[in-house]
């Protein structure tokens, strides 16, 4: 199946250039011939999924013909098939229709896909409560019953199940933990990081405030720098803020008193943004896996169903 999805992906990127970004193509393979059709791109507006589109089209093409008897249909979709939305999820439909095919057509398919999407790809929030601090607990504690006794003893925090626990603390014994602090798609709007440094203007005059506001935008914007290094430990980002803050050369106009302020809150400030960061990328990796097992799950569970006209797999590109 691998192979053959190969040979048509390289057709079709060969001929359109397509991102990393949600896209699906569909081939029909008759004994002769072979339709290929698409790319098409989901329209969220609409509600639209690229899924959608190439049922559709199958459907058509495959209603069009008078005997398409023993063909193969071959459907690519970069994220697997969703399995949870609003309206009927496209793996379900995608299921459905390939029954449908089967017994009308005798034609068979292959779902083939790049990454597992899972229920809602990134959008899944499971794992949400698996902060910092449930994390510096998992770090510390032997085992799950320890660490229910830990979590037991703080009035904000709940306990996350045996399972998270386990792959959590996998992750996090992983030797070591190496993580961006920027994703792509921040890398446009620095200004949301070091918010919190703007409180040291509240107790300040009118013309001191002029020139911190001056300076704490030049420092912010040096500090960016930082955040766009590569994957490091948390403990390698925490050393780079310390010694960002300490060699970092303030204007000639700030007393060092305000400099003795500024270095502490950029290194408060710095703390919170790693620390914050290594949950959400731990997250992130929990809610892969996640989505991973759950994709799984249901192609071991429909295989058995539908065998002998469907297949459903992960492709490697
Ligand atoms: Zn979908």
């Amino acid at each position: 199946m691998n192979s053959k999805f190969l040979t048509f992906h390289k057709d079709i990127t060969d001929e359109y250039s397509m991102a990393d970004k949600q896209h699906s193509w569909a081939v029909i393979e008759k004994q002769e011939e072979i339709i290929m059709y698409g790319p098409y791109y989901p329209d969220y507006s609409s509600g639209e999924h690229s899924e959608d589109i190439i049922i559709k089209q199958t459907q058509e093409l495959l209603e069009a013909e008078d005997f398409p008897e023993h063909w193969t249909v071959y459907v690519f979709s970069m994220n697997s098939p969703c399995l949870a939305r609003n309206t009927d999820p496209c793996m379900l439909n995608l299921v459905h229709k390939a029954r449908d095919w089967w017994s009308m057509y005798a034609v068979k398919t292959h779902i083939g896909f790049v990454r597992s999407w899972g229920f809602k790809g990134n959008k899944e929030n499971l794992f949400k409560n698996v902060n910092y601090r449930q994390m510096e607990i998992i770090t510390h504690c032997v085992d799950y019953t320890s660490y229910i006794e830990s979590v037991d003893k703080m009035d904000d925090l709940s306990p996350l199940c045996e399972t998270v626990f386990s792959v959590a603390k996998d992750l996090l014994r992983a030797e070591q933990l190496k993580f961006p602090l920027i994703s792509t798609e921040e890398k446009q709007e620095q200004k949301t990081h070091f918010k919190s440094m703007n409180c040291m203007l509240e107790s300040k005059q009118e013309d001191e405030k002029k020139l911190l506001t001056k300076e704490l935008n030049m420092l912010v914007e040096a500090a960016h720098l930082l955040l766009l290094g590569e994957n490091q430990s948390l403990e390698e980002h925490m050393e780079k803020g310390k010694v960002f803050s300490l060699t970092y050369t303030f204007s000639s106009e700030v007393c060092e008193g305000l400099r003795e302020e500024m270095r502490v809150r950029f290194q408060q400030c710095w703390m919170v943004t790693v620390q914050d960061r290594c949950a959400e990328f731990v997250r992130e990796k929990l809610t892969a896996e996640f989505n991973q097992r759950t994709v799984q799950l249901f192609i071991e569970d429909i295989h058995r169903l539908t065998r002998s006209y469907l297949q459903i797999g992960k492709l490697k590109l």
